[in-house]
């Protein structure tokens, strides 16, 4: 059970969403940070008194310096901060909800602590699965899935000894707001259509990712990593109503599931209080008044993401790197409106077809396939 806490992200969806449950669990908090939203840093440092406050942009640590002068909280910048933050002695847990590939290198710093990682930043499995799963077990790290869909494998592989007896995992996926959509049809989706979600509020990038449903292809990257799991040991399985958030099926054909409301705030406790469960926010699911439970296959011809995703899966070495580089930068552009929601897919394929050489397990490499995906993708 976690007493001390700092959050990477604080700012962010899950970083808000994560306050109220500590708030409400009695979790005390190291470390804040933010990218740049100082106002809303500031409001939660004077609610939860961290040590230190960091905001990545220097301009805006230079803003909060002085918004926190009266105060006791510390203000740092940049990806130092963001390392300080990660591995403060204080802190048992380190909660990674910020976005993107620049979420790495805390995440090794608070590994390398030995903390328990809270982990949302999907990214960093994505890119570094294999490292960072690697320096958890050499550091004595645990991580505790935070995506709802990992949190509901995690819940149900509770009391499992041996992955031999797991015979696949199911990702559940609502389908995002354009199911049953043609490929014609999404040629004119605009960043504003892309921005709704039928059954989810979160930041941005990920809500892009959950339109292409990317995101449910960088999860099956999480999911192979997590649970070390073949790709043919996962299936995909369409489930509009966000009520069942996954299920393993085991090697006597029983499958358990985990179900509730679509409210991440439950996912996040679970990662915080492990293995034990208190009260908490989340909002109670009435079975009564649950819609009818439907299931389908993705529609990978339409949803190319998806695809590529996981054909990258399957490739493995540094081809999981370059999808995510190419498919943030893309993701970057489309929501500057400069590239059409299709391009997405195009500029991660035109990346995808240029994975350098290089061992997945080397940071160094790694940082530069991410790099040379991201110049291919904005070309
Ligand atoms: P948001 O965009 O809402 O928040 C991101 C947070 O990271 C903010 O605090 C932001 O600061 C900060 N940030 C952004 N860029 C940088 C940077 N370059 N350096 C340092 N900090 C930065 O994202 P979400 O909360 O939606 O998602 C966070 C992570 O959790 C993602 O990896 C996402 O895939 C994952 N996730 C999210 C879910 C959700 O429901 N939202 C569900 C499952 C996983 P600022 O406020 O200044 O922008
Ligand atoms: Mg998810």
């Amino acid at each position: 059970m976690t007493r001390t806490i700092s959050i990477l992200g604080a700012t962010g969806s899950i970083g808000r969403q994560s306050l109220e449950v500590i708030a409400a669990c009695g979790i005390r908090t190291a470390a804040l940070t933010t990218n740049r939203n100082v106002k809303l840093l500031e409001e939660q440092c004077r609610c939860f008194l961290p040590e230190l406050a960091v905001a990545f942009d220097p301009q805006a640590a230079a803003e909060l310096k002085i918004r926190l002068a009266d105060t006791p909280v510390r203000v740092a910048q940049g990806m130092d901060g963001l390392l300080e933050a990660a591995a403060l002695p204080q802190a048992d847990t380190v909660l990674t909800a910020v976005v993107g590939m620049v979420g790495l290198r805390p995440t090794l710093a608070a590994i390398a602590q030995g903390k328990r990682i809270a982990l949302a930043n999907k990214e960093t499995l994505v890119c570094a699965g294999e490292l960072v799963m690697e320096e958890a077990t050499r550091c004595g790290a645990q991580i505790v899935p935070v995506d709802s869909e990992h949190s509901a494998l995690f819940q149900c592989l509770q009391g499992n000894r041996d992955r031999g007896e797991v015979k696949r995992l199911i990702l559940t996926c609502s389908g995002g707001p354009f199911f049953g959509k043609s490929a014609e049809e999404l040629q004119g989706i605009t960043r504003a259509d892309a921005l709704q979600h039928p059954n989810w509020s979160m930041g941005a990038k990920i809500t892009v990712d959950s339109a292409t449903l990317m995101n449910k292809g960088l999860e099956f990257i999480e999911a192979m990593r997590l649970y070390q799991m073949p790709p043919e040991k996962i299936l995909i399985a369409i489930h509009r109503e966000s009520i069942i958030h996954s299920l393993v099926e085991y090697c006597d054909n029983a499958i358990l599931a985990q179900l509730g409301t679509p409210d991440m705030r439950l996912p996040i406790q679970y990662a915080l209080t492990w293995p034990e469960r208190c009260p908490g926010p989340a909002k109670e699911l009435d079975l009564f008044s649950c819609p009818p439970l439907t299931f389908a296959r993705p529609d990978l011809e339409t949803f190319r993401c998806l695809k590529l995703a996981l054909k990258a899966a399957e490739r493995g070495g540094l081809a999981c790197a370059v999808l995510n580089g190419a498919n943030e930068a893309a993701v970057g552009l489309f929501l500057q409106e400069k590239i059409g929601f299709c391009e997405i897919a195009d500029r991660v394929a035109q990346a995808l077809s240029r994975v350098p050489q290089g061992d997945h397990r080397d940071l160094d490499a790694i940082l530069a396939a991410d790099q040379l995906a991201r110049k291919i993708a904005l070309q």
